[in-house]
């Protein structure tokens, strides 16, 4: 009896224990059905997904006008040296390669006439074996009889033909087409993105928020954010919102809000680290760092004991390169990779679009020159103005002296 029982048992816990797994087994496989089931739900949200904001570094290649002086060779001009330090295109890719960071550089291959095709193609062909990027800057005015400079004062079948020109000429020289392009002082039309989309170029940088030049309507494109038309897609240049104060006598005088470019030559170090976190914070997907190919040079002068390069810029450049590639949600990237992305699926435009605002501190004679509106087209009017003010008020001085001494 004993051992029947026992057999009992041991079969009564066999059957339970049976049932027990079965019963575990079924609960095991509702918490995973749920727990898979939370998981695809929640991996299809976008939110979720950690975001990636794309650090592009671009230089607009070209040789800079104020110094275009006929006197000095192209490489002089775009691969500068000061003393025996580079101050041009070398330098950066220098500073690029300490970092692994590919730099964009938007070359304007029209300088041919004034410099010859063999000198541009010299200063293409170092980049292109650096392995950085050489994409299409559109400056036309050299090849043009009319000498006009802007994309849009030219025809559709004309801006047809000047791409066409620039992107063979870059193919022959760099055995590769240009994926990209940046339209010279960002002076695009729809003209220009038809006349790309013609010659297989599908990625364009010209567009920079209200710039009279940018003849891209604004209610077309975001500002910051990226802006599909068809099979185009616009990267923007990015900018943000500079509230320049300073104070007078211990005294904060109001605000002048401005909208800037993110560049290397008009913000500092801190400025930089600022609007380029509160971009990725907004989840945006690129920024776009703007430099020309003479950024590093301060002062340059025929007389080379005059020439002063720009150390402020240029460690600025290394500090930028080492935060972006130190922050976990930035990526440098170089156009060509990007686009690269972007074609396979890998990047899809922001919800949002978002411009950064930040308070900056400004000497006093910017703030004054800021809020006078004071620039380069307008100044020598402003000095003008300023001596003919002087020059009347020393002659009532002058005058009212006088007639004081004739009278005692
Ligand atoms: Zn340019």
């Amino acid at each position: 009896m004993c051992n029947i029982d026992h057999f009992e048992s041991v079969g009564l816990y066999r059957i339970r224990s049976k049932s027990r797994i079965k019963y575990l087994l079924i609960i095991f496989c509702i918490f995973m059905i749920i727990c898979l089931n939370g998981t695809v739900i929640r991996g299809a949200s976008i939110d979720d997904v950690p975001h990636m904001t794309y650090f592009l570094v671009t230089v607009d290649v070209e040789t800079p006008s104020p110094y275009n002086m006929g006197d000095f060779p192209l490489p002089q001009q775009i691969n500068a040296k000061i003393r025996k330090e580079g101050v041009g295109i070398s330098r950066m890719m220098d500073i690029a390669d300490e970092y692994n960071v590919l730099i964009t550089f938007f070359f304007n291959v029209y300088e041919y006439p004034a410099f010859s095709k063999d000198a541009i193609k010299e200063v293409v062909q170092t980049i292109s074996r650096r392995g950085h990027d050489v994409q299409l800057h559109t400056h036309p005015l050299l090849i043009d009889e009319k000498g006009r400079p802007y994309m849009y004062e030219y025809g559709l079948n004309e801006q047809i033909d000047i791409v066409k020109q620039g992107r063979e000429l870059l193919r022959e020289w760099t055995g590769k087409y240009p994926l990209a392009h940046r339209a010279g002082t960002y002076a695009a039309n729809d003209n220009t993105l038809l006349a790309l989309i013609e010659n297989g170029i599908f990625l364009d940088s010209s567009y920079r928020y209200k710039y009279p030049l940018c003849h891209l309507r604004e209610e077309e494109f975001r500002t910051n954010a990226l802006t599909q038309k068809g099979l185009l897609l616009e990267v923007p240049v990015t900018v943000f919102y500079g509230d320049e104060s300073t104070s007078l006598f211990g005294y904060k005088l109001p605000g002048h809000k401005k909208l800037k470019k993110f560049d290397i030559d008009s913000c500092d170090l801190d400025l930089l680290k600022i609007v380029t976190t509160k971009l990725y914070e907004n989840k945006m997907n690129t920024i776009t760092l703007f430099m020309h190919s003479w950024s590093f040079v301060r002062k340059w002068s025929a007389n080379p004991e005059e020439r002063v390069s720009d150390t402020d810029d240029i460690n600025d450049f290394r500090e930028i390169l080492r935060f972006v590639r130190n922050h976990p949600g930035i990526q440098p990237i170089s156009t060509s990779d990007f686009w690269e992305k972007w074609k396979n699926g890998g990047i899809v435009v922001e919800k949002k679009d978002f411009v950064p605002e930040t308070v900056m501190s400004v000497g006093l004679i910017t703030y004054a020159r800021r809020c006078l509106r004071i620039h380069r087209g307008n100044y020598l009017y402003w000095v003008a103005g300023l001596v003919g003010c002087g020059f009347a008020l020393a002659i009532l001085i002058f005058s009212i002296r006088f007639h004081k001494s004739r009278k005692n």
